[in-house]
C-alpha cells in the first residue's frame, strides 16, 4: 500500500514531502494559482497548485469535484488556511474521475437547504461523504467499543444467533415470511430465544449483535424493518434489576468511550443508578402533569416523551427504566413478579424520550412457563423447540435487547432514526 498521510497527522509534517488522498472538496482556479480542498476520512487540507508545474497545473483545471486524487507535495504553515498549513503540490494523480453533475451536493454552504432525506438515502454513499454524516458511524463505532470492553470485562461470551426460523418467534404478527426451498421460513425479529438456549447451554453470560427484523408497517422516525439489535442474556440472577444493573454499566462504559474520543459532543455519562419507576407510578406521575393516558397499562410515544421530561427535570437524569409492566403489556415467557401477581418482571428504559430497550427476567420453569403460554391463546406444538430449552435444566436468567440505533439518535440529536443507519431498510426502501 502507498505510504500516505491522512488529513489529521500533517500538524506534524512541517517542511516534509508526503502523499495524501482523497476527494476534491472544493477547486478554485485562477489564472496563475489553483487552491484545491482536498478531503480525507480525517479532514480538510489546502493544497496550492501553481502556473509554474504546468502539467499538474492542467490536470487540476480540468477536475471535476468529488473526483479521487492522489497528491504529492511539501507541507507549509499558512496561518490564513484551514488547519493553519497547506500543501504545495507537486505531483498529482487522477484515481477516479466524478461525472460533474453530482445528483446531490456533497457541501453544502452555510444557508443552503439539505437535500431531503429520501433523495439523499438514494445516494447514501455521496451522502455519507459530508463529514457529519460519517461521524454518526464513528460515534457508534466507540459506543460499541465501550459495550464490547464491558461486555468482556464482564465474562461475556459472544454468541451468533440464525435469522433463518422455522416457526414465528413470537405472534407471528411481525415477522417476514420467505421461501425456504420447500416451505415457508421467517426472519427473526429478535435473537431472544437463541440467547437463551445459550443460558440452558450453560454459557451463563452471552451478548450478541446482529440483525433484527420487523415486518411492521410503521412510518415513525424510530422504526424500519431491518435494525442492528444488540443484546445480551445472564444466567442465575435474581431479578430484572440484576438486568437494570447491567445495563446501567454498559450504557456508561459506552458513553465513557465516546467522550473520551469525542470530547467535543460534551456528552454527559450518566449517574448510576438510573431511576426507576413503575408503570403504575409513571401512569400516576403522567395524570398529574395532565397528560393524556393512552392505554391504561402502556405508555403511547408522547407519554414517554412527558415521563422522561419529567424524570430530566425532577432528577435531572436523561434515562428512566419504567418497570413491572402489567400482564396483559408482557409476553408468555416473561417471569411474573410472584406467583400469581399480574405484573411482570419486565421493564423498558427510556432514554431522552424514546425506548431504547426491552429487558425481563424470564420464566425458566417449564411448568409455568407452558401455563403462562396457554393462558395467552398460544400453541404449545409450534414453541416445542423453544420449550425443550428449560425441560433439562436452565438456570434462572433474563436479559435486554437494546436498539442501538435509537441510541446513537439522541445521542447526536438526530431527528430520524435511519439517519444513525448506514442503509436504512423501511416500508418503502429496499435501495440501494
Ligand atoms: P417499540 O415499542 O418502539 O415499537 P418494541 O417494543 O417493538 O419497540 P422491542 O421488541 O423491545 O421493541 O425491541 C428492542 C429494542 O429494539 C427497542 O427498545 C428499540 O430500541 C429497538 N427497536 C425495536 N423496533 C425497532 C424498529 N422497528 N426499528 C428500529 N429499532 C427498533
Amino acid at each position: 500500500m502507498i505510504q500516505s498521510t491522512h488529513v489529521s497527522e500533517l500538524k506534524n509534517k512541517a517542511e516534509q514531502q508526503v502523499i495524501v488522498q482523497g476527494f476534491v472538496h472544493t477547486l478554485r482556479v485562477q489564472s496563475k494559482i489553483i487552491f484545491l480542498i482536498l478531503r480525507d476520512t480525517t479532514g480538510l487540507v489546502q493544497n496550492i497548485i501553481e502556473i509554474s508545474t504546468p502539467e499538474v497545473f492542467e490536470t487540476a483545471k480540468n477536475l471535476s469535484h468529488e473526483s479521487v486524487v492522489r497528491i504529492t507535495g511539501i507541507v507549509k504553515d499558512a496561518p490564513q488556511a484551514p488547519g493553519g498549513f497547506e500543501i504545495g503540490v507537486t505531483a498529482l494523480e487522477v484515481l477516479s474521475h466524478a461525472n460533474p453533475e453530482l445528483p446531490i451536493p456533497v457541501v453544502v454552504k452555510g444557508s443552503d437547504e439539505e437535500t431531503e432525506a429520501p433523495t439523499r438515502f438514494d445516494y447514501r454513499w455521496l451522502d455519507l461523504r459530508k463529514p457529519e454524516k460519517a461521524n454518526v458511524f464513528k460515534v457508534w463505532t466507540e459506543l460499541e467499543k465501550g459495550f464490547r470492553s464491558y461486555w468482556s470485562e464482564n465474562n461475556f461470551t459472544q454468541i451468533y444467533t440464525p435469522s433463518f426460523m422455522s416457526t414465528p418467534s413470537e405472534t407471528g404478527a411481525e415477522v417476514f415470511e420467505v421461501n425456504y426451498f420447500d416451505r415457508k421460513a421467517y426472519l427473526a425479529q429478535s435473537p431472544q430465544f437463541y440467547k437463551q438456549m445459550a443460558i440452558a447451554s450453560g454459557l451463563e453470560r452471552v451478548f450478541m449483535v446482529g440483525p433484527v427484523f420487523r415486518a411492521e408497517e410503521s412510518f415513525t422516525t424510530r422504526h424500519m424493518t431491518e435494525f442492528t439489535g444488540w443484546d445480551f442474556e445472564v444466567g442465575f440472577i435474581e431479578s430484572h434489576h440484576d438486568i437494570m444493573d447491567l445495563e446501567e454499566g454498559m450504557i456508561v462504559a459506552g458513553f465513557e468511550q465516546i467522550k473520551k474520543t469525542f470530547p467535543e459532543l460534551e456528552l454527559t455519562v450518566p449517574a448510576r443508578p438510573f431511576p426507576r419507576i413503575t408503570i403504575v407510578e409513571a401512569k400516576e406521575i403522567l395524570a398529574s402533569l395532565n397528560v393524556e393516558s393512552g392505554e391504561e397499562h402502556d405508555l403511547s410515544p408522547e407519554e414517554e416523551k412527558k415521563i422522561s421530561e419529567y424524570v430530566k427535570n425532577e432528577m435531572n437524569h436523561d434515562f428512566v427504566f419504567i418497570t413491572e409492566y402489567h400482564k396483559s403489556k408482557s409476553a408468555f415467557y416473561h417471569m411474573r413478579l410472584s406467583e400469581g401477581s399480574d405484573r411482570s418482571r419486565r421493564a423498558d428504559l427510556l432514554f431522552k424520550g424514546i425506548e431504547i430497550t426491552t429487558l425481563a427476567q424470564r420464566e425458566h420453569r417449564i411448568d409455568i412457563l407452558e401455563k403462562q403460554a396457554v393462558d395467552k391463546g398460544m400453541h404449545l406444538e409450534p414453541l416445542k423447540d423453544y420449550l425443550n430449552f428449560f425441560r433439562y435444566g436452565c438456570p434462572p436468567h433474563g436479559g435486554a435487547g437494546i436498539g442501538p440505533a435509537r441510541l446513537i439518535m439522541k445521542v447526536l440529536d438526530l431527528q430520524n432514526v435511519r439517519e444513525a443507519t448506514y442503509i436504512p431498510r423501511d416500508v418503502k426502501r429496499l435501495n440501494p
